[in-house]
């Protein structure tokens, strides 16, 4: 069976890998199709995609956007958008700028918290074009020997409400899946069971995202159980959404998450690719 992986990262944003190494370690791990999408960039996708053409592997322009859903921040995937589209771009660095100005805070809290962390720290595995996020901060913290694990830096100091926190703009969901769309993308929401709400919460998120023109629904996931997998196909069936599955690989930034397989036993079939293709093709 020809397998894929639709959710990935690079070092253009909070992975390891750089865009080339990711495809040629995709191709290497006996993949099909990638997607590549970083969090608010697109800086990686050429370099990504042109090592996959010497390969022979597909490679999907992807984009991973936040948005505020009241007191949640959610993520919206973006697929076979426009790179290039000066509407994107335009968007992009905005965030990136919103972002710069959040992590200059950011090390300032950490600075008097007693972490002497600089912004030299952050820049391990990183290139000139990276988008810093938290994973960044994790990273350093981590490195450091601040803390015990990438997950305790977001416990005690970088998740919401902690000490070092500092809030970012965000698009609305609104806002993101109208620029996926006008940049020729489809829209889908990620990792549904991360958020903090119940199933009838999830229901009336899909309701307004779906009235909002979301597209797709991340159905296969490094952390889904088969009854979640179970429950998501019902809801895209309900909703009208096409399934799609990703692992969100990090490289070492996500230890023990692989690509394509996540934490062992994901497999996401090509044929995904086709349902979101006859879409994109209405
Ligand atoms: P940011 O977009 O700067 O707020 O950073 C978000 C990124 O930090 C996510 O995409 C993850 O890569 C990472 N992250 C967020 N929460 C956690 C967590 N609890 N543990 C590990 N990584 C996390
Ligand atoms: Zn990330
Ligand atoms: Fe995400
Ligand atoms: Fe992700």
């Amino acid at each position: 069976m020809k397998l894929i992986d639709l959710h990935v990262h690079s070092n253009i944003s909070d992975g390891t890998l750089s865009p080339d190494k990711l495809a040629l370690y995709a191709k290497h791990k006996g993949l099909s199709a990638i997607a590549l999408t970083d969090h608010d960039t697109v800086a990686g996708i050429e370099a990504c995609t042109h090592q996959g053409n010497l390969i022979d592997l597909m490679v999907i322009p992807g984009i991973e956007f936040s948005a505020e859903y009241g007191d949640q921040e959610i993520h919206i995937l973006g697929y076979y958008i426009d790179s290039h589209h000066p509407l994107l771009l335009g968007q992009l660095s905005r965030l990136i700028e919103s972002r710069k100005q959040r992590n200059m805070l950011m090390l300032e809290k950490l600075n008097k918290l007693g972490f002497p962390i600089t912004a030299q720290d952050l820049v391990s595995d990183s290139s000139s074009q990276t988008v810093f996020t938290r994973a960044h901060f994790a990273a350093a913290l981590y490195k450091k020997g601040y803390v015990k694990s990438r997950s305790e830096a977001f416990q005690k100091y970088l998740g919401k409400g902690k000490p070092c926190y500092v809030k970012r703009s965000h698009f609305t969901p609104e806002e993101c899946i109208d620029t996926i769309h006008r940049v020729g993308g489809l829209a889908v929401l990620a990792h549904p069971y991360l958020y903090d709400l119940n199933n009838s919460q999830l229901y009336a998120l899909l309701k307004k995202l779906t009235s909002d023109g979301l597209d797709g629904l991340e159905t296969l996931y490094a952390t889904h159980s088969k009854e979640e997998v179970a429950s998501l196909l019902s809801l895209c069936i309900t909703f009208r959404l096409f399934p799609t599955g990703g692992s969100d690989f990090h490289g070492d930034n996500k230890p023990g998450l692989d690509i394509g397989i996540g934490y062992g036993d994901l497999q996401i079939p090509y044929d995904v690719l086709l349902a979101m293709e006859k879409k994109l093709q209405l």
